[in-house]
């Protein structure tokens, strides 16, 4: 048996060749389903490690490392791979503090070749239209999808098209998005409705849509997971956190510790946080009623990579949860951008939606959910530069309702010695 898409609540099953996003059936989201039993023959610790350092494309990819598991019929010429993956996992000690634990490791995905984990949805995601023969690509996006798209589309040479919200763009973002050459269309609409429009766009254009919906993007960004296990020389940490905005990244997660567990390639299943910014925080508020109920909401967070009210995949978020005895958690803007300064001045950095995660580690070891002594994997979606406009912000001490706590303030000296002298006798260095 191959590979086929399945809806993951009425089960019906269809061929991956189909372009379908939804279940046609019911409207469910889709999975795409391997055969778990071929593979159980196939990979193995062994087997992964031997690729490490590959040279060969398309092995050489943190994704494609894993194709087995992630998409084992494409043939290789249709893979658009940069190679995205192989990013860094980070143990630090003065961050480890400051979340209150003692073992913690950052998994840095802003490290991918446009700055953000979308990077590994979308070589799964574009190879999957080569293989569909699709030659236009579209998003909605709050940034780093559409940087994404864009490169990849280019590469491949596909036409990207990407709709943005008319306003709390990330310059870095938009700005790959322009000179990566995609069509790029803001919309008087903010990113859940921008959705909706693709949706209906790409139906009527016969456009192959690349938000997380699509199940091929999550082959990809799970991943992560592989690659983190084989770092840990797959040794599975307590709990893995990341921020939740459209809840791909998550759903993904979920899936693919689901899938390592049951080949044996780890030993245990890690616990799921999600961290949601206070302001857009659907699936906190629905995890506080033991999701017996899901409500959307108007959106507003400086996080904006997460500033999401109806998140496409909330079912998958869900199951990942409950598959991983996990939790949810929320943070303000505030502890946001603290963690971040935290995070940046480390020398790791990291965007604003990135450092929900050690906010949220910080604030589930305040309320016991994780323990002092347990191991601890934190993800930082996206780079530094992304938003360069809340860093500065932030260090001027010019964000609405803020208090920048972990100011670093930019000196100004007139040209002369003494001048600059007395400034470097006056900081006061304090080690992060
Ligand atoms: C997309 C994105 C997120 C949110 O991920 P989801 O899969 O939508 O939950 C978080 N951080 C950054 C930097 C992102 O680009
Ligand atoms: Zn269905």
């Amino acid at each position: 048996m191959g590979s086929i898409l399945q809806c993951m609540d009425c089960a019906q099953q269809y061929p991956t060749t189909q372009v379908i996003y939804t279940c046609p059936a019911c409207g469910g989201l889709l999975d795409v389903i391997h055969d778990l039993d071929a593979l159980r023959s196939q990979v193995s610790r062994e087997f992964f490690d031997s690729r490490l350092g590959s040279l060969d494309f398309p092995y050489n990819s943190g994704v494609w490392r894993y194709k087995e598991m992630v998409n084992p019929e494409i043939p290789p010429d249709l893979i658009v791979s940069h190679p995205e993956g192989n990013t860094n996992l980070y143990k630090h000690q003065g961050l480890a503090d400051y979340a209150g634990i003692k073992s913690l490791y950052l998994k840095h995905e802003g490290e991918n070749p446009t700055g953000s984990f979308k990077d590994r949805g979308m070589t799964g995601g574009v190879s999957q239209a080569r293989v569909l023969g699709m030659n236009r690509v579209a998003c909605a996006s709050t940034g780093n999808t559409s940087a994404s798209l864009a490169s990849y589309a280019a590469f491949a040479g596909l036409q990207g098209i990407v709709l943005f919200q008319n306003k709390q763009i990330a310059i870095g973002k938009l700005a790959q998005a322009v000179a990566y050459g995609a069509a790029c269309i803001r919309v008087d609409a903010d990113f859940d409705r921008n959705i909706q429009l693709v949706r209906q766009l790409s139906t009527e254009l016969d456009i192959y849509v690349l938000n997380s919906v699509n199940p091929f993007r999550l082959e990809g960004q799970k991943t992560i997971m592989f690659e983190i296990m084989q770092q840990l020389r797959w040794q599975a940490p307590d709990w893995i956190v990341c921020p939740g905005g459209n809840l791909g990244n998550s759903s993904a997660f979920g899936k693919g510790l689901r899938e390592l567990y049951a080949l044996g390639l780890i030993d245990k299943l890690p616990r799921i946080a999600i961290i949601q910014a206070e302001g857009a925080n659907p699936l906190y508020r629905a995890y506080q009623n033991g999701f017996s109920h899901f409500n959307s909401m108007h959106a507003e967070t400086i996080a904006t990579a997460i500033k999401i009210g109806n998140p496409v995949n909330y079912p998958k978020a869900v199951r990942a949860v409950q598959w991983t005895e996990g939790a949810v958690e929320e943070v303000t803007d505030q502890e946001i951008m603290d963690a971040k300064a935290k995070i940046d001045a480390s020398g790791i950095g990291c965007e604003p939606a990135s450092a929900c995660s050690v906010a949220g580690i910080r604030k589930l070891v305040e309320k016991g959910e994780i323990r002092r002594g347990e191991t601890v994997v934190g993800i930082l979606t996206g780079h530094v530069l992304k938003d360069a406009e809340a860093t500065i912000s932030y260090h001027r001490g010019e964000l609405d309702g803020i208090e920048s706590h972990y100011a670093n303030h930019i000196h100004d000296a007139t040209d002369s010695i003494e001048a600059i002298r007395a400034i470097i006798e006056g900081i006061h260095f304090a080690r992060a």
